[in-house]
């Protein structure tokens, strides 16, 4: 079977080495010239430490990366709301650098598989194939043709229309550092809350500490990069340590800034041998730090499908109904968190803190299992 793979992010990498696991050999064409170390630190669950277990790169991405092995939820002045430990699981959780996963991934890939510089402008498909044609005026056929082009995806504009993604009223920064801090506490995830805003901190291995800050903004904003430290300062100042240290210590240049969105959960369909991935199927939130995850358990399941059942048509169909089902429900339950953490009305803060400190730690435990715990090589294809 000759499978195009549109986009060589997390998703489209990780569906590629999925489908070589299952004896394919799909083809990936990315738009970007090179896979340059762009991105910042990204959280890899245990539902998606489990895939790349399966795909041979968890051992890369352990030692790459920093362990969260505790969270905890804290005020703007240092108080705690809620923390507890992650149980002992068959599958750790890792952040480290985007850079760092998309390389593991890449070194696991035959060079060969992989084609730089070609933008994917869009398809068209005959009775028995598909074809995929390039900005450079080339294409090239396939008997199945998988959009992993993430958030502005064209495979999926033609499929599905070219509809906006949905702004959700907040601005993230991302940073890395190098800092050491006495406050800075060791393999936890750490969450802040403040009026309209928000701070998250965790260890991105080799001694480096990522961190985000959230606020609501309108999202026409513009912000230049030399901008963001400074504003951030303003935006946080006065926060318990070590926040403004981080931004601090960060160069401006390399925060990044992006406007937060998703879209209404949508099953792909129309066409029966192109299917959507990751970001381009089903961008969420980044509150739970789990679009990359969603797309990680994406390629686990589309590779098993089509492993199972030689029918392309059916095998797609099966894929997308298997994966509708969750990614829409993390989608909302996204959604849902990030715009209670953005609550900025006095009262509304005091609120959620007076839920957060009485939340019981099997009720947290019991959701963030609901989302950790799903084995996408367990699932009944
Ligand atoms: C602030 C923030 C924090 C996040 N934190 C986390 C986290 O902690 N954990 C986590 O799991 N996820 C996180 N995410 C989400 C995660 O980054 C994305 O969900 C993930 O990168 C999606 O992967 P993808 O391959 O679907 O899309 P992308 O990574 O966007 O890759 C798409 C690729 O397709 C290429 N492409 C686009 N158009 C074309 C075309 N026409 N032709 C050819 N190639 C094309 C692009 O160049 C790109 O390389 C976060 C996101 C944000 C914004």
């Amino acid at each position: 079977m000759r499978i195009v793979i549109v986009g060589g992010g997390i998703g489209g990498l990780s569906a590629a080495l999925a489908l070589r696991r299952e004896g394919f050999e799909p083809q990936v064409f990315e738009q970007a010239p090179a896979l340059l170390e762009v991105g910042a630190g990204l959280a890899v669950w245990p539902n998606a430490m489990r895939v790349l277990s399966k795909l041979g790169v968890a051992e890369a991405v352990f030692e790459r990366g920093g362990q969260l092995k505790r969270a905890r939820w804290l005020d703007s002045g240092g108080r705690v709301f809620k923390h507890f430990s992650f149980e002992e699981d068959d599958a750790p959780a890792v952040a480290l650098h985007r850079a760092d996963l998309q390389g593991a991934l890449l070194r696991a890939l035959p060079p060969d598989s992989l084609h730089l510089g070609k933008v994917v402008r869009g398809y068209e498909c005959a009775r028995k194939d598909v074809r995929a044609d390039f900005a450079d005026g080339e294409s090239v056929n396939c008997d199945l043709l998988v959009g992993a082009d993430g958030l502005h995806s064209r495979v999926r504009a033609q499929m599905l229309g070219e509809e906006r993604p949905v702004y959700r009223g907040y601005t993230v920064w991302r940073g890395i550092t190098s800092l050491e801090h006495t406050a800075l506490a060791p393999d936890t995830a750490t969450e802040i809350y403040g009026g309209g805003r928000r701070f998250g901190i965790g260890p991105v291995g080799r001694g480096r500490t990522g961190w985000w800050a959230t606020a609501n903004e309108a999202e026409e904003v513009e912000e230049s990069a030399s901008e963001h430290r400074g504003k951030l300062l303003r935006l946080f100042g006065g926060w318990c340590a070590p926040v403004t240290e981080l931004v601090e210590a960060t160069a401006t240049e390399s925060i990044l800034r992006t406007a937060t969105y998703d879209r209404a959960p949508v099953r792909p369909g129309g066409e029966k041998n192109v299917t959507l991935l990751g970001d381009a199927w089903h961008p969420l939130t980044p509150n739970l730090g789990q679009g990359g995850c969603m797309a990680l358990e994406d390629a686990a399941v589309l590779a098993r499908c089509l492993a199972k059942c030689g029918d392309a048509d059916r095998a797609l169909r099966r894929y997308e109904a298997l994966r509708y089902a969750r990614t829409a429900t993390v989608v909302r339950y996204s959604r849902r968190y990030g715009a209670v953490g953005q609550w900025q009305s006095a009262t509304a803060v005091r609120f959620r803190g007076a839920l957060l400190s009485a939340l019981p730690e099997r009720v947290g435990r019991s959701l963030l299992s609901w989302v950790f715990d799903y084995d996408a090589y367990g699932v009944d294809v």
